[in-house]
């Protein structure tokens, strides 16, 4: 698709009939034109356009090309109620559109996430729980009451309310009538309180304060800049990258701090609260449709001083953006990896450097990607070395598997069995990792050896005793748990091989029959909310041993926790993923940091049947340095990133002979590619090969670190016609090579 370029410097504002470009969400390859409404507008002006027999959404790019019959042109129908996109925002789509090989049309969808935006009807009405009940209970109408229930005092939209509870909007409709749901005028957007940069800031530590200092100075500054913070889990990191945010309160600017969406809980939002006084505002899955519409809004008038969001937070429409916080900057869950695929760590440097604003990217275990940039002189490095106060990190040690003896069907090794005990003797908690949902990975008939496996994807059915069914990791498809083998037919014999965190908790309980046990696993939950206050809660004692997946290796504090149990440290070590070795790593020392954070010691035991393993040793011997310089020696052997440039391109069709046709033309017609000096690798079966019956190909493209490879990309596919079912995602900097 052609770059939607507008003339150099196009006016600020059109007069009523004048002609604009107008980028619309509809999936069109050229801006539209149309004429200037009454009263005129503004240039990224939000607006309502007639396509076809429909109006949509769009926003003024700039003048119309003009080359349409002026006559037949018609007219904006009306500007939205918001302030204008800025140019900033502007160029930050046409930048970031450009480097992903995204359409601008798709661009704009993320940048207009604001509910009701196009819809003003949609947004009068707000919905909450009634006085009375329906005189009939139907199993929709529970479902309604239900979501109203679960979220106590919260109030909704129609169309929200009827999506969360997975019902037509005529049951809440009829409730309103039965004065079981109440109907009212949806309150103006009300203005987020003012932070007070000067609250609560804490006593900072000498090296805190160096910290601070040095990122308020480059934030007055006034430009762009990046700087890596990096210290082990427990150093202050989050104290000192708030007072940067309290200098860009200061200086009037408005802050964005990402968090992995895993991580965004309340006791951050709370922490944020106690520095600043006030609580911030909040965009993520977890916010109702009201608040995100109120958050776009408030952002965009410049009456919201710091966003704490997840990765799409990127796309609000800032009016003065002096700040962005990438926190757990190394976590693969900022890559985007559907719709548009973008890492929001990168694009978060982008938008940065188009507005002039400072990034602060924070991790104990930054990637090779932002070690890279500090070596090559582009970001500034900044490093707490000590944990804060006087906690220190774990002790660290390997357990041999080899050597221990551990029955069949059973993980927990002697070793590990009596540090937990130590621990729960001193009344301390335990946590035991192991990086796998469900019950049992595999599913196995002891009549036939058949695996039970997704009928649409190439996966395993996971089985999640909890919830009594099977379930495929990749689609999310669930069957109940069969009693007969549905390969052979045989009865009795299917069982559970392999451990998850649900089989753990069944080891766990029967070791330890007096302990208060608690599984964390995302599926254990209806919803994030109540995950969270669950995790809260026993953050705070509920339970002496914890077992669970890395959603608890992610954000969370557990004061009381002095024992961190790995019973799998070798799992992200198989396959062939260049990048397995540094997941591995950055995992394994995360949920190690978990331990002893407060002012007890910790201690961290990774069981492994491979002590001797290079990442093993490097984790135990807590060498980062050397561990990253072995890593980048292996990576720039090889070139690849980021040392090197990849692009990943995914064919998709239910037809399996299509994808492979067209992926090997694609490599034969790969002229634009060996311009550049690149080279194409495929077609083969993509890491995951087939999901929801769509048969996967994958193509990899490697270039130069300085070659103009999305150019070079685009030409490249640009040949191609591709079959009405078939799909290509192109993906700039895949994850797994
Ligand atoms: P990180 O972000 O590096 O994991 P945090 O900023 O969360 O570290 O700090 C770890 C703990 O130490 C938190 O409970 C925090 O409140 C506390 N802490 C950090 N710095 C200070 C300080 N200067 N004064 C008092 N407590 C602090
Ligand atoms: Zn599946």
């Amino acid at each position: 698709m052609p770059h939607l370029s507008v003339c150099a410097v196009p006016p600020d504002f059109y007069h009523e009939g004048d002609l604009v470009g107008v980028l619309t969400t509809q999936p069109l390859d050229r801006l539209l034109d149309y004429k200037a409404p009454e009263g005129g507008c503004h240039l990224g002006a939000f607006v309502e356009v007639p396509l076809g027999p429909r109006k949509v959404l769009g926003v003024v790019w700039g003048p119309g090309q003009g080359d349409y019959d002026r006559t037949k042109i018609r007219s904006v129908i009306r500007v939205l109620d918001v302030a204008p996109m800025r140019d900033e925002m502007r160029a930050f789509l046409n930048r970031a559109a450009d480097y992903t090989l995204t359409p601008m049309p798709a661009m704009l969808r993320l940048g207009t996430r604001a509910p009701g935006l196009g819809d003003p009807q949609s947004m009068r009405k707000i919905y909450r729980l009634g006085s009375k009940d329906p005189d009939r209970m139907t199993s929709a109408r529970e479902k309604v009451l239900g979501v109203l229930r679960d979220y106590g005092g919260l109030s909704f939209t129609l169309r929200e309310l009827a999506e969360m509870a997975d019902v037509g909007t005529s049951v809440v409709k009829g409730l309103v009538k039965q004065g079981a749901v109440a109907e009212e005028e949806a309150p103006r957007d009300t203005p987020y309180p003012r932070l007070d940069p000067d609250y609560g800031g804490k006593e900072l530590s000498a090296d805190q304060a160096a910290g601070a200092d040095a990122l308020r100075a480059a934030l007055r500054k006034d430009a762009y800049g990046t700087t890596l913070l990096k210290g082990v889990t427990g150093s202050g990191k989050t104290e000192v990258y708030l007072e940067a945010v309290a200098e860009c309160l200061r200086m009037g600017r408005q802050a964005l701090v990402l968090l992995p969406e895993i991580a965004l809980s309340g006791e951050f939002i709370n922490r944020v609260e106690a520095r600043f006084g006030m609580k911030p505002a909040e965009w993520h899955s977890g916010v109702t449709m009201t608040e995100r519409r109120r958050c776009w809004r408030m952002v965009g008038q410049g009456d919201a001083q710091l966003v704490v969001g997840a990765r799409s937070a990127l796309f609000l429409p800032y009016q003065h953006l002096g700040l962005i916080v990438v926190d757990e900057e190394h976590d693969s869950s900022y890559k985007q990896e559907d719709g548009v695929l973008y890492n929001a760590r990168d694009m978060a440097v982008l938008r940065a450097a188009i507005n002039g604003a400072q990034v602060v990217l924070a991790s104990a275990t930054p990637s090779l990607e932002s070690w890279a940039n500090v070596e090559a002189g582009k970001y500034t490095r900044l490093e707490l070395t000590s944990r804060f106060g006087a906690s220190v990190l774990p002790k660290m040690s390997a357990i041999d598997m080899r050597v221990e003896d551990v029955p069949g069907g059973r993980w927990v090794s002697p070793t590990l069995r009596a540090a937990i005990s130590a621990r729960l003797e001193k009344a301390e908690q335990s946590l035991i990792f192991l990086n796998r949902r469900g019950y049992a990975p595999i599913t196995l008939c002891r009549a036939c050896g058949h695996q039970i496996g997704c009928d649409d994807c190439d996966a395993r059915m996971v089985e999640h005793r909890f919830l009594k069914r099977l379930m495929c990791h990749q689609c999310g498809e669930t069957k109940p748990m069969p009693t007969v083998c549905p390969s052979c037919g045989a009865e009795d014999r299917l069982s559970a091989v392999g451990p998850g965190v649900e089989r753990m908790g069944e080891e766990i309980e029967g070791l330890f029959p007096e302990a208060r046990i608690a599984v964390l696993s995302s599926d254990l939950y209806g919803s994030a909310r109540a995950m969270k206050a669950h995790i809260e809660e026993i953050a705070s004692g509920a339970a002496d041993i914890i077992i669970g997946t890395q959603l608890v290796a992610k954000g969370h504090n557990f004061p009381l926790l002095t024992l961190v149990g790995v019973i799998d440290a070798d799992l992200g070590l198989q396959g062939s993923d260049l990048r397995a070795a540094e997941r591995t790593f950055q995992l394994m020392r995360q949920v190690a940091g978990r331990a002893g954070r407060a002012d007890k010691p910790g201690e961290a035991l990774l069981q492994t049947y491979q002590p001797e393993h290079a990442v093993i040793r490097a984790i135990l011997a807590g060498d980062e340095e050397s561990f990253w310089k072995a890593e980048a020696a292996e990576r720039k052997a090889a070139s690849v990133p980021p040392y090197g440039r990849m692009a990943g391109i995914i064919l998709s069709s239910p037809n399996v002979q299509e994808v492979f046709d067209l992926g090997a033309e694609m490599a034969r017609l790969d002229a634009p590619l060996r311009q550049i000096g690149a080279q194409v690798f495929g077609p083969a079966p993509a890491p995951i090969a087939r999901v929801r019956g769509r048969h996967r190909v994958r193509l990899l493209v490697k270039a130069d670190k300085t070659a103009p490879l999305q150019q070079a990309l685009a030409k490249w596919v640009g040949q191609f016609r591709l079959p009405t079912n078939l799909r290509m995602a192109i993906d700039i900097d895949p994850q797994s090579f």
